[in-house]
């Protein structure tokens, strides 16, 4: 790979591919199309990303509670993309010129640069939804970057040291709380992890385990709604064995400083409160003069083509695609902004070659969610697993990524990184 100046870049270039954003989705197109691109197909790739590395948002509840470093959710592009002919530019894209074929890049109001293209890849994400919950904002944290898992790490500990002046045992026992709202796969992820954790690092900070308190909140009636019905009844005992109260059924209303306000007056001591409820689709996506849905994730056609145009795909968690069996739109999951990168990837190469792009087809052959580091539920070809099985299948999905965006070099060097992981 070649870090390079926008300016520098022929402004001629007749089949210039732009990627924007290297998540999961564009670092996937990027490798997929120059591993399969010949000399004859005078493709040239160029990554824009303002970041020098791809978080693995997956890792971070590892990051917060402690059990990886930092660095361990940070793949550099250098080293993942080391020796391949990707041109990256660390700029941020501001506007998509759609009718003039360009991109202009630059801080935010700014533009510093403008690139045309021949064929363009939005892939830039999504991030935390907040809805405007009285006190949320101010006093959650959210899980969407390495800074958010160092922020709840530190916020843990801060907790722990102001509970060690605390010689009152009730207000030592609120001080000792911890809540992840959201019962998802990424609440659950969260929870789970620092369910695994915190009891021995508070053991080592010189608290009581027994004072410490830790909050599962769900508005709905269940947890992980996405599967089955008994892999939930177990991801449910296994938190509770973990410690973690479930409170589920009723809606957050309010948060302040020490607490979570739920429907009916219940109070749930929050002073480390986490916010897992949802994502939104990148909200600049909404001003680039392409379609949108209701949702603000960008329209596209059954080809990944943003609605209405020629030479823009959009994929991952910035795209809607709609499954044509039952017209849902796919959830914001990895393993579909990865497979549809590989599609894009495909059908840009067949463009350059003078081949009718073909339909994508979305195909899940699993879901894994980890409760504490070292156990899970999901299925796979319609059977259900849990237990440790079921991490290694998860963590086998990561090795697979990783072998496809980088070599057999990164994916060793990653599971290694994995198998030294603290439990
Ligand atoms: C805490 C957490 C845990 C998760 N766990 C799982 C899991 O276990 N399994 C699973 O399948 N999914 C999981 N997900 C969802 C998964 O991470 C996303 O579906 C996936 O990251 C989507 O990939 P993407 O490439 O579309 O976006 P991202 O990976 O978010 O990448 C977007 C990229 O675009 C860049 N970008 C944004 N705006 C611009 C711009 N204007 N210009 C240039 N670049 C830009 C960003 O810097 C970023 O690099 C999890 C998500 C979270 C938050």
């Amino acid at each position: 790979m070649e870090c390079v100046d926008p300016l520098s870049l022929d402004p001629q270039h007749p089949r210039r591919v732009i990627v924007v954003g290297g998540g999961y989705a564009g670092l996937t197109f990027a490798v997929t199309l120059v591993n399969r691109t010949r000399a004859s197909d005078g493709i040239e790739v160029v990554l824009v990303d303002p970041r020098p590395y791809q978080q693995a948002l997956s890792e971070l509840d590892l990051v917060a509670a402690g059990t990886a470093r930092p660095q361990f959710a940070e793949l550099w592009y250098a080293d993942v993309l080391r020796g391949l002919p990707i041109k990256v530019v660390h700029q941020r894209m501001e506007s998509v010129l759609p009718e003039e074929g360009v991109i202009q890049l630059g801080p935010r109001g700014t533009v510093v640069a403008t690139i045309p293209y021949w064929r363009l890849v939005i892939a830039t994400g999504a991030i935390a939804s907040v809805p405007p919950i009285p006190g949320l904002e101010e006093h959650a944290i959210t899980m969407w970057s390495v800074a958010d898992a160092m922020k709840l790490q530190r916020a843990i500990e801060k907790q722990f040291g102001y509970a060690a002046r605390l010689t009152d045992p009730e207000a030592k026992h609120r001080a000792l709380a911890v809540t992840v709202v959201g019962g998802g796969a990424t609440g659950v992820e969260i929870i789970g992890t620092i369910a695994k954790r915190l009891p021995s690092m508070i053991r080592r900070a010189g608290h009581d385990p027994g004072q410490l308190s830790m909050t599962l909140i769900e508005a709905r009636s269940d947890i992980l709604f996405d599967l089955p019905v008994d892999q939930r009844a177990r991801a449910r005992r296994r938190l509770e064995k973990m410690g973690v109260r479930l409170q589920m059924g009723r809606k957050l209303v309010a948060v302040d400083e020490t607490t979570a306000h739920l429907e009916g007056g219940i109070d749930v001591p929050s002073p480390v409160l986490v916010w897992a409820g949802g994502a939104h689709a990148d909200p600049d996506a909404i001003s680039w003069q392409l379609m949108c849905e209701r949702s603000g994730r960008l329209a596209i056609d059954q080809n990944l083509k943003a609605t209405g145009t020629e030479a823009i795909y959009a994929i991952g968690d910035v795209a809607a695609f709609r499954d044509p069996n039952d017209n849902h739109v796919l959830p914001m999951l990895a393993q579909f902004a990865i497979r549809e990168a590989e599609h894009a990837a495909v059908s840009v190469l067949g463009e350059a070659r003078g081949v009718e792009p073909k339909p994508f087809v979305p195909n899940m052959h699993g879901e894994f969610v980890s409760v504490g580091p070292g156990w899970g539920v999901g299925w796979m070809f319609g059977v259900n697993v849990s237990g440790w099985f079921a991490i290694v299948m998860k963590r086998l999905t990561y090795v697979v990524y990783w072998m496809g965006v980088g070599s057999f070099r990164l994916a060793w060097k990653r599971t290694v990184q994995m198998l030294q992981l603290r439990r």
